[in-house]
């Protein structure tokens, strides 16, 4: 019988647990070849998330606790989740049942035809504002295009199925700042995608307001592609021709003036020109220190070597009493 561990980050999550214990009692019985457990990461909730996490553990002997000293991240829980796991198989998704149980037997079933990476895929975004929608396929296309070739597959999120293998040459990677959704692609193996519909949080309240997307969207393209580090470049290429065909234009007038020719004066002309190359220039200069410095973050985050998550402890089924 192979193993497998479902992975479940969680901050704030006191009033959702209960209720995703309920609805995936009824799944798992049925999954044949599979013996199902879990591991309930606690990234530092504030609200009672511990205290339920500790009844499931006491009631049922499926369940793995491991409480993260304060609230991390939703990746860094999720990599303390696979670090912690010794399972044949894990399948990681969120507490609020946005990721619907339903499609852990057939997750399993992937797995038995031999894939090691099945991705969930969001077959329509109906649930999502079209807002949201709008951009998640904006930002999918453009990181894409990038690139040049599919380096995060589209509607894809940390909603995954992963072998033993595949978990391993991740967790090998020197990367500290995981961000699994760009390393999942990376390590290859047997993939497959199975689509679904992404319901409505069942309890509680979203962790991720529109900054916290914004951030997470720059981290996922500087952290994917180093292709925008081109962009001053040939931008710097662009607007020099342009700046050197402009300065010719201008002497070119000022010539034309200067000899009668023309008979409008060029100095109000040439100041324009000047003074909005030397704004323009400043703002772009400001945009690529920005460019530049989000690459420098991470840089800084992988050498300085720091630890993404610290685990206060460990709670193994196989350790109760
Ligand atoms: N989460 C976490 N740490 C955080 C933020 C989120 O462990 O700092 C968990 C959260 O409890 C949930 C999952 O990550 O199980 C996804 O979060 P959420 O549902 O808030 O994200 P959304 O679905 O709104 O994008
Ligand atoms: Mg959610």
């Amino acid at each position: 019988m192979k193993t497998v561990s479902i992975i479940i980050p969680c901050y704030n999550e006191e009033t959702v647990l209960p209720i995703y214990f309920e609805a995936v009692d009824k799944v798992i019985a049925g999954i044949e070849g599979f013996q199902v457990d879990f591991i309930l990461v606690n990234d530092g909730s504030k609200d009672k998330t511990l205290d339920v996490m500790k009844e499931l553990y006491r009631k049922r002997n499926d369940v793995n606790i491991v409480n993260l000293s304060r609230n991390f991240g939703q990746n860094p829980a999720l990599t303390a989740g696979l670090a912690s796991s010794t399972s044949d198989y894990v399948i990681m998704m969120d507490a609020d049942l946005q990721d619907p149980v339903t499609m852990i037997p057939k997750i399993c079933a992937k797995f038995a035809e031999g894939f090691e990476v099945v991705n969930p895929h969001r077959a329509s975004r109906q649930t999502d504002t079209s807002f949201k929608r709008n951009t998640a396929a904006f930002f999918y296309r453009f990181t894409n295009s990038l690139e040049g070739r599919e380096i995060l597959p589209a509607n894809v999120n940390c909603f995954r199925g992963l072998s033993r293998r595949a978990v391993d040459v991740i967790m090998a990677l020197p990367e500290k700042d995981r961000l699994l959704v760009n390393e999942i692609p990376l390590v290859g193996f047997k993939t497959c995608q199975i689509d679904f519909e992404r319901e409505k949080r069942k309890a509680g309240k979203s962790k991720y307001n529109i900054k916290k997307m914004i951030n997470y969207a720059f981290d996922i393209i500087s952290s994917g592609t180093t292709k925008p580090l081109y962009l001053p470049i040939k931008v710097g290429a662009v607007s020099s021709g342009v700046f050197f065909l402009s300065s010719l234009l201008l002497l070119i007038f000022y010539f034309l003036g200067h000899y009668g020719v023309l008979s409008f004066d060029v100095a109000p002309l040439a100041l324009f020109t000047v003074i909005s190359f030397v704004l323009f220039g400043i703002a772009v200069l400001l945009f690529f220190i920005g460019l530049l410095s989000i690459y420098l973050h991470n840089i800084l985050i992988n050498t300085r070597d720091r630890p993404t998550y610290c685990i206060d402890y460990i709670y193994r089924k196989e350790e109760k009493e």
